[in-house]
Formats: C-alpha cells, structure tokens, sequence
C-alpha cells in the first residue's frame, strides 16, 4: 500500500456554542467584523492551509443548513466535508464531531491521522500556530496551543480567598487548537461518553484524565484571543484594522 507522505489532518471547528456571555440577539458566530461573520475568519485560515485536508463544521442545534448556505458555499470553503449539530456543552459537540469524522478504514493504523479541534470563536488562529502545532503533535501525540499568562493567577476557594499562587512561570492559558492523534482523541471522548458526572473544559482534560497521556504545550499567539464577551469584540476590530 502506498503510504502518504504525512498524515492526514482533518480540522474540528466548533460553532455550536450559544455566546450567552455576549449578550448579542445575534449568536457570537455570526456577528460580522468587518463584513463577514467571525466564523468566516478561523474557518478561511484552515482552508488556506496546506496542512489541512479536511475540515468538520460544527454547528448549532438547527443551523446546519443555514450555514451551509450562507457561510459554506458562500464563501466557498471546499474543505469543509460535514457540517453537523452540535450539542449541550462543548464536550458534546467535540464528540459528535469526531463522529462525523470517522471514516471506512478508520481503523487501520496507517490511514490515522491527527485532528485539530479549534474554538470558531477564536478567529486570529493563523498558519504559524498550524505548523508549530503540526510539528508538535508529530512528536508528542498530544498538543494544546496556549501562552505564558501575562498575570499572576490565584487559585481561590468557594468564599473567594486565596488558597494558592502557582509560580508564574508554570501558569500558560490555553488555547486553541488542540491537536492529538486521531486514535487518542477518540479513544478518550468514547471513554468520557460513559462517564455519569463531567467536568471538562477542554479536550486536553480528557486525554489527561480519560487516557493518563502526558499533553504537550506549543506557542500559539497572544492575539488567538477568544471571543466570549463584549469587550473582546473591540480587540477583535483593533486587530483586524492593523493588518
Ligand atoms: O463556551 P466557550 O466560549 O468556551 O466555547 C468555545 C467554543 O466551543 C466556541 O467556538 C463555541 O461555539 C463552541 N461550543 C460548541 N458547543 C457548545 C459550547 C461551545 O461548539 N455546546
């Protein structure tokens, strides 16, 4: 069998969230910034990337079909295969992307690839991280983007007191994307499905906490900012008006 000269990588972007923290009538992903909803910007870096084979949207309960009209075809994102729904929580719609992923042949060792799960509401991702990332899940497996926190971080209880301060140092907030070997990664959320109580946040957490494997960090950007509240937005237009 002839071998591919690297192996296969399928993006996961996620879409399906309901950026209540927003406060917008308008779901967080398809606020336009500069004309073109912010989902347009994660899903038009991983298109343009040569690493990129193929990308799984995922989408909102009830928005498949809109947005395959208006943000897939409309601006021509061939890559993308499958647009599916997401669901509750964000671990949810991870998992049921990875199902839309799985392919005839799956199983077989060498038709495995990596995924890249990205949040569609970071839209400065760019081709940097993709190839830092890329690099980095070849060696270690299992990969998150992040950044040395610029501000010491305090661990607190529940009456808000400070029990700990890790030195700063060790503290890196985490990004996106988190890539991992396709058979880790599906291994791990088949293991969480059947967990009865969840707390995950991120698909590092899984893989650390379902399969014990060690998730390596890698320099993504302080500009892979997360949308989430208002105020980021008005970073969002500061950083697209310096390009
Ligand atoms: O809620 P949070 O900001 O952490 O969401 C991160 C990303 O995960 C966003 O891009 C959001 O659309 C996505 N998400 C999702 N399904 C959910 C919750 C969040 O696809 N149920």
């Amino acid at each position: 069998m002839k071998m591919r000269e690297r192996k296969r990588c399928t993006a996961i972007i996620l879409a399906a969230g309901q950026g209540k923290r927003m406060g917008t009538a308008v779901q967080k992903q398809y606020i336009e910034l500069d004309g073109k909803p912010l989902i347009y910007y994660p899903l038009k870096v991983f298109q343009d990337s040569d690493l990129i084979d193929e990308i799984i949207l995922v989408a909102g309960s009830g928005q498949v079909s809109y947005v395959q009209d208006e943000i897939v075809r409309k601006y021509h994102f061939s890559k993308v295969s499958v647009v599916t729904e997401g669901g509750k929580e964000r671990y949810d719609s991870v998992w049921r992307g990875l199902k839309a992923m799985r392919r005839e042949g799956a199983g077989l060792e060498e038709e495995q690839g990596y995924v890249f799960i990205h949040d569609g509401a970071r839209p400065f991702v760019d081709e940097a991280i993709i190839k830092r990332g890329y690099e980095s899940v070849k060696k270690h497996k299992a990969c998150v983007a992040g950044m040395p926190s610029k501000d010491t971080v305090k661990l607190i209880d529940e009456n808000d007191f400070a029990v700990k301060t890790p030195e700063r140092k060790y503290v890196w907030i985490v990004q996106t994307p988190q890539i991992f070997e396709e058979a880790l990664i599906v291994e791990a959320y088949s293991r969480l499905a059947e967990q009865e109580c969840i707390h995950v946040t991120d698909d590092a957490m899984v893989v650390e906490e379902m399969m014990g494997t060690a998730v390596k960090l890698y320099e993504g950007s302080y500009e892979n900012i997360k949308i989430t509240t208002p105020e980021d937005l008005k970073i969002a237009i500061a950083f697209l008006k310096s390009r």
